[in-house]
């Protein structure tokens, strides 16, 4: 991975060589911070970069925080300029992958999340496609369950919850597929490692609602407009079985780092007809313009830097 160029660490944006913190860090032992993903999109036509949909994701950074007992002056909006302006800086004129952390920064021994100094940190790299095969996916359902929101609520982005997503990454790669769908305690489809899942069942775009242990993913509210809006298409949050993913039309991935990813085999069964299908061909088609500001009626989602 490219080392990013600059950081904003300690209230300033500094060159990424001095945003450090000390081997004692509370977060780096307990997992007490939260953190954000968000893309800059170039568009080479227009020589501009946008940011997709800040507000929202800076809205649901901070309320991650909120669940972890931090304490910030920042709003959505600062943290929107705040993040402008570290682009500008670094100066990319290519797609780039943002990533906030807001951290418990104590140096100290000792669990909890009160009584501690709350910090943000945003730095940016180059990054283009995440998922390898992302119009033929392979993916496995993962023997390891998603975290309860009971335990970690996964709504919080949550650093420690991460270890969970590692887990089922790690096994689903070894095991030689290209991701993992994760199920519930109760036995319902929830998500992927690290992002959300639909399904096109009877023409019906299904995904699981928030109440499934899932990532609340922008992408995935964006997903859901689109194909309202720009497809005509029903759809519906509802608790997904896992048998039922066996007899779909279509399958795929939404996510900011996966952004839509066709899924074409589950454990070896083929979705579908074995191939990417219509509905999330279109739709990639359709994401890709928004979020490099070629359909005037989303540029609202998104930021010029
Ligand atoms: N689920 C999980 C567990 C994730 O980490 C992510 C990535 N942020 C997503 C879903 C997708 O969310 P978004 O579309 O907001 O990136």
């Amino acid at each position: 991975m490219t080392l990013p160029k600059h950081a904003y660490f300690q209230g300033k944006i500094v060159s990424y060589a001095e945003a450090k913190v000390g081997i004692a860090t509370h977060a780096l032992h307990y997992g007490t911070a939260v953190f954000g993903g968000l893309r800059g999109y170039w568009n080479d036509e227009e020589k501009r970069l946008f940011v997709f949909r800040p507000l929202d994701h800076y809205r649901r950074f901070l309320h991650s925080s909120r669940i972890m007992c931090m304490q910030f002056e920042h709003t959505p909006e600062s943290l929107s300029k705040l993040t402008c302006e570290l682009l500008r800086q670094d100066g990319y004129q290519e797609d780039v992958y943002i990533r906030p952390l807001a951290y418990k920064a104590d140096e100290i021994i000792g669990v909890r999340l009160h009584d501690l100094t709350d910090e943000i940190t945003i730095y940016a790299i180059p990054f283009g496609q995440y998922v390898k095969n992302d119009t033929n996916a392979h993916v496995t359902v993962s023997s390891w369950r998603r975290i309860d929101d009971n335990m970690i609520p996964a709504r919080g982005k949550i650093s420690g919850a991460y270890a969970n997503s590692a887990l089922i990454k790690t096994d689903a790669t070894r095991a030689g597929f290209d991701e993992a769908l994760v199920l519930t305690q109760e036995g319902h489809l929830s998500e992927g490692s690290a992002m959300n899942i639909f399904m096109l069942r009877d023409g019906i775009l299904v995904t699981p609602p928030a109440t499934e242990n899932i990532l609340e993913g922008i992408t995935r509210r964006s997903t859901m407009e689109l194909a309202r809006q720009e497809l005509g298409l029903t759809v519906v949050e509802r608790p997904i079985d896992r048998t039922e993913i066996y007899i779909c039309d279509e399958l795929f991935f939404t996510g900011t780092a996966a952004q839509i990813t066709a899924i074409t085999k589950v454990d070896h069964r083929p979705i579908g007809k074995g191939e990417m299908g219509p509905v999330t061909g279109q739709l990639r088609a359709i994401f890709n313009d928004v979020v490099r500001g070629r359909n005037p009626k989303y540029l609202d989602w998104l930021q010029t830097v």
